[in-house]
C-alpha cells in the first residue's frame, strides 16, 4: 500500500472531534456550508472532492494538520492561491491543508524586505510594497498566490532587472513532514532555503515567506503595442535583437491572440494580433527612448506609456478570470526564432477560442547572472518561457477536447525546438516532465533533500519529486 494514501472517511469521529478540538481556523466536511466555495479553485476544470478542508488560522494549525496526516496516513495536499493549473492543490477524498486564510503582509521600508504569510496574493503584496515605493518581484496576475509561485520560481516584469522571485527569497518558515516548525534562511538549514528557491512545494509546508524588495515606480513605461497577425514575423525580425540588446530595466512579453480585453476597441474585438507588451521600470525619459522602436514599426494600437505599476500589474487579469477553463501547456525555448514565430502564426489563424492565447515571456538579465547551483530553479539559460493556453467558458465543456487539441497541436509543433519547462507551468504531466523542468543534476539533488526531510513522500500532491532509494 501507498504510504499516506488514506481517505478522511476511514478517521473515527472522535479522533476528527480531538483535531477539531485544538485546530483554531476552519474545518469543512463535505455537507458542511461553505464546503463547495473552499473547494473550489482558479481553474474551473477542477471538480475534486476532499474528504476534509483544513483552513489554517496560524502556524500551529498547520502542525496540527500535519500531525493528523501523519496520525491517519492521510493522502494531502496544500493550498495556497489555488493558482496550480493542474489543481494538485486540492485532493480526492484526503486531508486539504489550507493556507489561504493566512494572509498578512509586513513591509519593511528600511530593511527594503517583505514579510509574507503562504495564504497572500501577489495584488495584495503589490499594494502593501508599492505603498512604501517598492516592489517584490513576482508574477504578472494579481490574483496569483505568492505561495506557489514562489516555491516553482516566480518570473514577471521584473525578472530581467531583479531576478526571479526565489532570488529574492530570504528566509521562509516550514512546517515539515514529521510536524515541526522550522526556519530556512543562509544560516539556518540552507539546504532546505535551495531547495525551496524552486523545488516547489516537495519539501515541507510553508507558512510565511521574507523576501527582498525593491525601489519601484510608482509609474513605469508599459502596456500593449498591437500588430495585425499577419505582420508577426516582420515584427518579430524587429524585436529579436531589440529586445535581446535592451537594458536590464526592460522585460517584455510576446501575447499572440484574437484581442480581446477591456482596454481593445470595438473595431478590433476578436481580430487577430501580435502583442509586444514592454515594461521599462527606470527612469521614464529613457523608458520612453527604449520602447520608441517598437512604436514606430506602425502598430494597429499602442497603449505603451508611462502608467502606475499597479495598474500595469493588473493587466492581465481580466483574460485569466478565476472559475473559467483551463488547460495550459508550456515549453521553455532559447529564442523567438522564425520557426517558433511561424508555428505560433499558423496555430493561432485556427484558434479554437477567442480566449485561448499564446504567451511568451522574455527572459535573460539578473535571472540568467545566477549560478544554476545557488537555486533548485532548473531554466536559467532560457530566452524565452512560452505558455500554449486553451480558456474556454464553463458553458462551453462540451468542446472541452476541441480546445485541448488545439493546444496540444501547437505544443507537438514547437516541443522539439524546446530546452525543458518551466515547473510552474506544468500540467498533470508525469514524471519526465518534472525531471525535464530541473535537468538531471538539480533533479538528484532535489530528490536526495525530499529523502532527508521527507522520505516517505507526504507532500507529493504536487510537481512531485519522490524520494531518492
Ligand atoms: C492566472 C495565472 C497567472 C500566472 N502567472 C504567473 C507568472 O506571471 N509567473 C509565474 O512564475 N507563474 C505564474 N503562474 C503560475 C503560478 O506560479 C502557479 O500556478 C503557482 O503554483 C500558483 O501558486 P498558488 O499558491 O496560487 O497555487 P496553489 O494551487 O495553491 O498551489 C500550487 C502548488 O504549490 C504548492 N504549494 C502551495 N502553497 C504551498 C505552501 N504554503 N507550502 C508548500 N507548498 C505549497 C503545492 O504543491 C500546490 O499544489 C500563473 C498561474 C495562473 C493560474
Amino acid at each position: 500500500m501507498v504510504a499516506h494514501d488514506a481517505a478522511v472517511s476511514g478517521v473515527p469521529r472522535p479522533h476528527l472531534r480531538a483535531f477539531a478540538e485544538r485546530f483554531r481556523g476552519r474545518l469543512f466536511e463535505p455537507g458542511d456550508a461553505g464546503y463547495d466555495e473552499a473547494r473550489t479553485i482558479w481553474n474551473g476544470v477542477i471538480d475534486r472532492r476532499p474528504g476534509l478542508i483544513a483552513r489554517c488560522a496560524h502556524p500551529g494549525d498547520v502542525q496540527a494538520a500535519v500531525r493528523f496526516a501523519l496520525e491517519h496516513d492521510l493522502r494531502t495536499s496544500v493550498r495556497s492561491g489555488g493558482h496550480g493549473v493542474a489543481g494538485l492543490s486540492l485532493c480526492d477524498d484526503g486531508l486539504v491543508i489550507d493556507l489561504s486564510a493566512m494572509r498578512s503582509v509586513r513591509i519593511d521600508g528600511d530593511a527594503g524586505e517583505a514579510h509574507v504569510e503562504a495564504g497572500v496574493t501577489l495584488g495584495e503584496l503589490d499594494r502593501a510594497a508599492q505603498a512604501l515605493g517598492l516592489a517584490v518581484p513576482a508574477g504578472i496576475v494579481t490574483h496569483t498566490g505568492v505561495a506557489g509561485l514562489t516555491l516553482g520560481g516566480g518570473i514577471g516584469w521584473l525578472t530581467r532587472k531583479y531576478g526571479l522571485t526565489v532570488d529574492n527569497l530570504l528566509e521562509a518558515e516550514v512546517v515539515t513532514a514529521g510536524g515541526e516548525l522550522v526556519r530556512a534562511s543562509e544560516d539556518e538549514n540552507p539546504d532546505l532555503l535551495w531547495g525551496l528557491r524552486g523545488g516547489g512545494g516537495n519539501f515541507g509546508v510553508v507558512t510565511s515567506f521574507r523576501f527582498r524588495a525593491h525601489p519601484i515606480g510608482p509609474t513605469v513605461v508599459a502596456g500593449p503595442i498591437l500588430f495585425p497577425l499577419e505582420r508577426t514575423a516582420e515584427v518579430m525580425r524587429a524585436y529579436h535583437d531589440w529586445a535581446a540588446e535592451a537594458p536590464d530595466e526592460l522585460t517584455t512579453i510576446l501575447n499572440v491572440r484574437r484581442a480581446a480585453a477591456s482596454w481593445v476597441p470595438d473595431h478590433l474585438q476578436s481580430v487577430p494580433v501580435c502583442i509586444v507588451i514592454p515594461c521599462w521600470c527606470g527612469p521614464i525619459e529613457e523608458g520612453l527612448a527604449v520602447v520608441d522602436p517598437i512604436k514606430r514599426l506602425g502598430p494597429i494600437l499602442d497603449l505603451c506609456e508611462p502608467r502606475p505599476w499597479l495598474e500595469h500589474q493588473a493587466m492581465f487579469d481580466g483574460s485569466v478570470v478565476p472559475g473559467w477553463h483551463y488547460y495550459w501547456k508550456s515549453v521553455e525555448l532559447d529564442a523567438m526564432s522564425p520557426e517558433a514565430v511561424d508555428v505560433v502564426v499558423d496555430r493561432t489563424e485556427t484558434i479554437t477560442s477567442p480566449r485561448s492565447y499564446t504567451i511568451a515571456f522574455q527572459l535573460g538579465g539578473a535571472m540568467a547572472r545566477v549560478d544554476e547551483v545557488d537555486t533548485a530553479y532548473g531554466a536559467r539559460a532560457s530566452g524565452f518561457d512560452v505558455n500554449l493556453n486553451a480558456v474556454w467558458l464553463p458553458e462551453e465543456a462540451a468542446d472541452t477536447a476541441t480546445h485541448v487539441g488545439w493546444v496540444r497541436s501547437l505544443f507537438d509543433a514547437l516541443e522539439p525546438m524546446a530546452r525543458g519547462v518551466y515547473v510552474n507551468f506544468l500540467g498533470d504531466e508525469g514524471q519526465d516532465r518534472v525531471r525535464s523542468a530541473y535537468g538531471a543534476e538539480t533533479y538528484d539533488r532535489l530528490a536526495e533533500l525530499k529523502a532527508r526531510v521527507d522520505p516517505t513522500n507526504l507532500f507529493r500532491s504536487n510537481q512531485n519529486i519522490p524520494p531518492a532509494s
